[in-house]
């Protein structure tokens, strides 16, 4: 039983329709939750869990706020997409209409604690996502599943569906226009060459979704421009067979044959990569199959980065114009899009990954995420503490709320001096 929150029109009670699944071809219902009274109460719950009336006066002042001698600039594009305010709200709406139902949620609705920790608040329990457990027989069809904004697998859903369960899915659109392509791409006999995670959901998903309707397709997912070079000298030379099979090990439909399967390839990637090394990799993949063949008509790409992951993305490269002593980058260690934020930010100034305001530890000291070597570790900076004045920067990735983003920018002044009470009637003004 899947339901979909979002299909029926606003207004209508809560309703049952039957409707054919493509996968299981059962009879399947959708219960449409977006009644006005509901959605009103599930907005005013967000509001109050996730928005901050701070950062909207920093947005009307155009994202920059200078304060005594500190000033703390936001990125003009930041936090909450439209997919996670979407999978957030439809969460909360199914303990709204189920509030005596189990409702479990497949791994996480977002890459964020904050957000996690408030639905398992709500009694909304975390299923394993990598692998499913005996969990996934002892759902029965009471329960209530919500599949994350980065979507499940086939398996699973096959099998929550065949345990009978109320299904929420709350899978962004973008994610879904990945998975047409892939789908295509199987059709017409054409391996995808998927740019991602191999471990990450959505990618895990996509993933699922190449192997085409009748399960027979393939895929290859690479991840760091070393993995395409590699890709690419094995599609002109040809190579060890089995070195190619170990070098991927983990990231290739089963039975993968690196000599039957790069025949004709066709380009994905996971919504939230770096737009400029998906280009390169686009690129690389395309000169590759060129020299081999020829011509590229054995080659297809599709660009699938989503807008929200963009336009973060874009404003960075903006915002990073200007003169800056330090950015801090505010969200989960696990998130994708918000890795890309920070890698970008490296190259030009400090910058720190932090999960929230308790990072800023002093003004010296920063708790934060290294990328390098995958571990959090306090750093010293001067960067707050050094000069008279201070230009401090603030983006955040798309699963991180709002009021996050507040408790950073109040740390900030705070440490340099200024409380949340000047802060406040500084934006009064
Ligand atoms: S980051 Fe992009 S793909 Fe992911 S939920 Fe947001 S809009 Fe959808």
């Amino acid at each position: 039983m899947v339901i979909d929150l979002t299909l029926l029109p606003h207004g209508t009670n809560p309703v049952w329709s039957p409707m054919a699944s493509p996968a299981s071809k059962k009879k399947k219902k959708r219960v449409n939750v977006r009644t006005p009274e509901v959605m009103e109460l599930v907005q005013n719950e967000v509001a109050v869990h996730y928005e901050s009336s701070i950062v909207e006066k920093f947005r009307a002042r155009d994202g920059v706020v200078t304060i005594g001698n500190t000033t703390v600039r936001l990125a003009k594009q930041f936090g909450f997409c439209y997919g996670v305010e979407r999978a957030i709200d439809l969460a909360y709406a199914s303990r709204r209409v189920f509030p005596d139902n189990r409702i479990f949620l497949i791994g996480e609705i977002i890459h964020n604690p904050e957000v996690n920790g408030q639905l398992e608040e709500m009694n909304i329990v975390s299923l394993p996502w990598q692998e499913m457990d005996e969990q996934y027989d002892d759902l029965g069809p009471d329960d209530v599943v919500i599949v994350p904004a980065f979507g499940a697998p086939i398996s699973f859903m096959e099998k929550v569906d065949s345990q009978g369960c109320k299904t929420v899915d709350t899978t962004c659109g973008d994610v879904m226009k990945v998975w047409r392509r892939v789908r295509g791409y199987a059709k017409n006999g054409i391996t995808s060459i998927i740019h991602g995670k191999a471990g990450h959901e959505e990618t895990r998903a996509t993933a699922s979704r190449a192997m085409g309707e009748d399960g027979k397709g393939h895929y290859l997912v690479v991840l760091t421009l070393d993995d395409v070079d590699f890709l690419c000298d094995y599609l002109r030379n040809g190579g060890d067979r089995d070195e190619f099979l170990k070098r991927f090990e983990g990231s290739t439909s089963e039975g993968f044959d690196p000599e039957r399967d790069l025949i004709k390839v066709g380009v994905a990637n996971q919504t939230t990569m770096l737009k400029s090394e998906t280009e390169e990799i686009q690129n690389r993949v395309k000169v590759a199959v060129q020299d081999r063949d020829g011509d590229d008509e054995n080659f297809q790409v599709f660009d699938t980065i989503c807008g929200a992951t963009q336009e973060r993305q874009d404003a960075l490269f903006e915002m990073l114009k200007e003169s800056m002593d330090m950015l801090l980058v505010v969200g989960g260690y696990n998130s994708s899009n918000t890795t890309h934020l920070v890698e970008i930010g490296e190259q030009e100034l400090p910058t720190f990954f932090i999960r929230g305001s308790r990072c800023i530890t002093s003004l010296e000291e920063i708790v934060h995420f290294d990328l390098h070597d995958r571990t959090e570790r306090s750093s010293y900076t001067d960067a707050l503490s050094g000069k008279e004045t201070v230009h401090i920067g603030i983006t955040a990735g798309a699963s991180c709320p709002n009021n996050l983003i507040e408790n950073t920018i109040l740390k900030v002044f705070e440490l340099r001096g200024i409380s949340g009470e000047e802060v406040r009637s500084a934006l009064e003004v």
